[in-house]
């Protein structure tokens, strides 16, 4: 079925949009949620078990005290309380991903209750509140083998891994976000981003995307002003922060494209799809009663000592708001200037570009200019574009030390990307370079002038605009690899005239 989607301008006019996030941050302890397992990502299959996340009888599980420790950070980072009692509960579901049948999480008494994160768009403070964030362990994976899209349609067969199953989770669920209106998808993306680099920050879990250590749900809805807030779909498989923003913007069309048909949006869960930036229904959304929560009976409650909690608080590092802060006023930038570093996700790069030995107007110029276009172009994360910063950091160093010219370095850089190596190697591979052999540029820049009588004439009589001319012709002779300030003065020089 094609439908033809209204214009999202349209769509904000008439509706307003209420988000809400979830996500899911795969901790990087040592060992599974509840057994001793190892819990690195990529081993062959089903060989990190054992009898207890296997879920075999007479196994009993042990909460293991770092990821406990991991998620009382993650909640003081985001300023939400800490339950001085709580209990893990037993979520019962039947999908082969969990050889268990059951899953332990948290459901009426989470851990982290109540808190906040501050997210920056636009240059303003957009306050996204926490509703809870608790601690659960982590499913196997299902493949789906023999069919066309790996989805379970079609396949022949399927197969489990449950090398994942057990390793600690922790959910952040904020509350609903209303109020945004035509800003939805940006802030959604902003939360995520900025969620990400604080649990970076603690360190508590690398926060792949692509690796799925970080999973992200959307929640949309759209209600007319006024009206009551729409039913709400929950769309899963958003892989990345780009892709948080499409999935909340393609929902709220959709959704649109319905309500405005007179239809009624079902609740369920959706699909999003990297390819498309679609969305196509997942099963109908189970409810709380259909997973028969009840306290997990094998497990103690948990009961963090309060001076633990406030040790654990005092240690907190350095926010990356706060540390963005730090280095705006060290990089002497405006907030706007500021904001489009942030905008662009290049403030980690840029920073370590200036470790690498760059000045902060060489690292953001080659981050935010050339790198930031390709990206763009190529639908990809700033950081995944293909250069390091220790690259850009020497390409600026050969710009600034006249090795390369401005047109050249971008040659160089396109090299880079392209992995061929470093800019020096690329520089001596290609034959590129800035011909600083004085008698060579002489040479050229005598022959342009005995080619253009004219121009050289009148250069002479005055007309030092003219003089672009000549060095155009410089710099063709040279292939652009001459440094045309140079060129432009020694063509003045020959000509005598002052520059
Ligand atoms: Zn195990």
């Amino acid at each position: 079925m094609t439908t033809t989607l209204p214009a999202y301008d349209e769509v904000v006019a008439r509706y307003e949009p209420v988000i809400g996030l979830e996500t899911h941050v795969e901790l990087g302890t040592r060992t599974k949620m509840f057994c001793g397992c190892p819990t690195d990502f990529g081993g062959e299959p089903n060989t990190r078990v054992c009898p207890v996340c296997l879920g075999l009888p007479g196994s009993l599980p042990v909460a293991n005290k770092a990821a406990i420790e991991a998620i009382i950070r993650i909640g003081l980072a985001l300023n939400c309380s800490i339950a001085s009692w709580c209990r893990f509960a037993r979520k019962n579901y039947f999908y082969p991903d969990m050889p268990k049948n059951f899953q332990i999480s948290q459901y009426d008494e989470p851990i982290c209750v109540d808190g906040y994160l501050d997210v920056e768009v636009d240059g303003e403070l957009v306050r996204i509140e926490i509703e809870r964030v608790h601690l659960e362990e982590d499913t196997g994976k299902s493949l789906h083998v023999g069919g066309a899209t790996g989805r379970i349609h079609g396949a022949t067969e399927s197969l489990v891994d449950y090398n994942r199953a057990g390793i600690p989770l922790v959910e952040i669920v904020t509350k609903p976000i209303p109020g945004t209106g035509t800003l939805a998808p940006v802030v959604a993306r902003a939360y995520v981003t900025e969620l990400r680099d604080v649990i970076r920050t603690l360190g508590v879990s690398d926060v792949r995307m692509e690796e799925g250590s970080l999973r992200c749900d959307v929640n949309t809805s759209l209600n007319r002003p006024g009206e009551e807030w729409g039913t709400r779909t929950e769309t899963k498989n958003v892989n990345s922060l780009r892709s948080v923003e499409r999935a909340v913007r393609s929902e709220m069309l959709r959704q649109a494209s319905v309500l405005d048909a007179g239809g009624r949006i079902t609740q369920e869960t959706r699909h999003f799809h990297e390819d498309t930036g679609d969305t196509t229904p997942g099963r109908s959304k189970e409810t709380a009663t259909d997973y028969r929560y009840f306290p997990e009976p094998d497990l103690v409650p948990l009961a963090p000592d309060p001076s633990w909690v406030a040790e654990l608080k005092a240690a907190l590092p350095e926010l990356p708001r706060v540390h963005r802060r730090r280095l705006q006023e060290r990089w002497g930038l405006s907030d706007l200037d500021m904001q489009s570093v942030v905008n662009a996700g290049a403030v980690e790069l840029i920073e370590q570009t200036i470790a690498a030995g760059a000045t902060p107007a060489g690292a953001r110029k080659w981050w935010l200019g050339e790198l930031s276009r390709r990206a763009n172009e190529t639908g990809v994360e700033l950081a995944a574009v293909g250069a390091t910063p220790a690259q850009v950091a020497e390409l600026q160093r050969l710009v600034d030390e006249g090795k390369l010219n401005d047109k050249l370095a971008r040659t160089v850089l396109e090299g880079v990307v392209a992995g061929e190596g470093s800019p020096a190697e690329i520089m001596s591979n290609r034959g590129l370079g800035v011909v600083s052999d004085t008698g060579a540029l002489t040479a050229a820049v005598d022959e342009a002038i005995a080619a253009n009588p004219d121009v050289a004439a009148k250069v002479r009589g005055g007309k030092v605009a003219a003089a672009g001319a000549l060095v155009g012709a410089v710099m063709k002779t040279t292939r652009g690899q001459a440094d045309a300030r140079t060129v432009r003065d020694m063509v003045l020089e020959r000509l005598g005239v002052e520059g």
